[in-house]
């Protein structure tokens, strides 16, 4: 019964607010009163309101909208609350009445045309929310809420082309510059066109997206796949070492894209990952290292290259992590493992959130390429 409370709150706090200004009228232009035609059906909908009958506090509140052209600030508020609580087919059906309503300012119409947008993002609906949109920005086309908005929608969809070009709008608008966030988008481009066999463009594309931000961890990583599946192995230690450059926290990445080729591993890679190791002394490097190895060769193997890196675990995360791979097979073992299973090891730089694993958009704050690995103080 809360969110009825909260909708009578509001549309109380409404009706006031119309009283209040309605006797400034007055007063100023001594214009005779009509707020009883006004504010009885709105009373009578705060009453079903309260009395949880949701459906014919809306056929009041409907009428309330009609009569009074300043009900309508109310009206999108109540659309607001309807959509929080997530009854968005009642969000929808107050936008559009409200749109349907002639004289209506072109201001407010811009908001409820936005705020039916919004109802049918939050409800699911996606394709239906772009089309809405669309219209917002056709009556205005810098509207940087519609904009963001559907950067959101074809990012959710994995649409990156509409994406990109919505992000270039939006820029301009802005007058910002998110060449980072463009340069993973042009990424996501060109593995699409990889999936579906279009080689040429997809290296075009990935070269475009190192163009337009050399600190791209994302493109460095495929281009370097790219030129191993093609044997170019020269091309493809280029790439790594850019990304050794331009994102070392990303390098525990290179291992399993080694190790999955073991020639190209015993040839050039093992002695890449080695150097990466001494150069930083990486312990989510060394992890994800001896991680891969157990896997594919089984624990001797893991311990032996646990040796042969000297890795010393300095902090309680790794320690556990380490023990979940190569400890004997005890009680505390199990336990590190069964931690390892829930341990978030990656933390997004922008709003904090912590994952299981890595990705390049923040699930949260959408923000690309910033998770980063989960690293500790050390314990002495
Ligand atoms: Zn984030």
């Amino acid at each position: 019964m809360t969110w009825a409370f909260a909708l009578a709150l509001a549309a109380t706090a409404a009706v006031v607010g119309l009283l209040w200004r309605q006797r400034g009228v007055e007063e100023r232009e001594d214009a005779p009163p009509a707020e009883d035609a006004r504010v009885s059906p709105l009373l009578k909908g705060i009453n079903y309101l309260l009395s949880d009958e949701p459906d014919r506090a809306l056929q009041e509140l409907v009428r309330v909208a009609r009569l009074q052209t300043e009900t309508a600030e109310v009206y999108l508020a109540l659309g607001d609350l309807f959509r929080n609580k997530g009854e968005f087919g009642r969000a929808v059906r107050i936008h559009q009445n409200l749109l349907a309503r002639p004289g209506l300012s072109r201001e407010l119409r811009m908001d409820a045309q936005a705020a039916l947008a919004l109802d049918f993002q939050a409800g699911g609906l996606l394709g239906r929310a772009l089309r809405e949109y669309e219209k917002v920005l056709e009556m205005d086309p810098g509207h940087a809420r519609a904009l963001e908005a559907i950067l959101r929608i074809r990012e959710q969809q994995q649409e990156w082309r509409e994406a990109a070009e919505a992000l270039a709008r939006l820029d301009r608008v802005r007058g910002t510059d998110s060449s980072l966030h463009m340069a993973y988008l042009q990424t996501e481009m060109a593995r699409a066109e990889r999936e579906a066999g279009n080689e040429a463009q997809a290296m075009e594309l990935v070269r475009e997206a190192i163009a337009t931000d050399p600190e791209c961890a994302a493109a460095h990583l495929l281009l370097a796949e790219m030129a191993l599946d093609r044997g170019d192995e020269e091309a493809a230690f280029a790439s790594m070492e850019a990304l050794r450059r331009a994102a070392p926290r990303h390098l525990p990445l290179l291992v399993r894209v080694l190790l999955e080729r073991p020639e190209v591993h015993e040839r050039r890679g093992r002695d890449f990952l080695m150097d990466c190791w001494r150069d930083g002394g990486d312990e989510t490097l060394a992890l994800e290292w001896i991680r891969v190895v157990a896997a594919r060769d089984g624990v001797e193997a893991a311990r032996e290259l646990a040796r042969a890196l000297d890795f010393k675990p300095e902090g309680l995360r790794a320690l556990l992590h380490l023990r979940a791979i190569i400890g004997p097979d005890d009680a505390e073992t199990r336990a590190a493992r069964r931690w390892v299973k829930q341990a978030r090891n990656h933390v997004c730089a922008t709003c904090g959130v912590e994952v299981i694993s890595m990705r390049w958009q923040c699930p949260q704050c959408h923000e690309w390429g910033s998770m980063r690995p989960i690293r500790e103080e050390r314990l002495s």
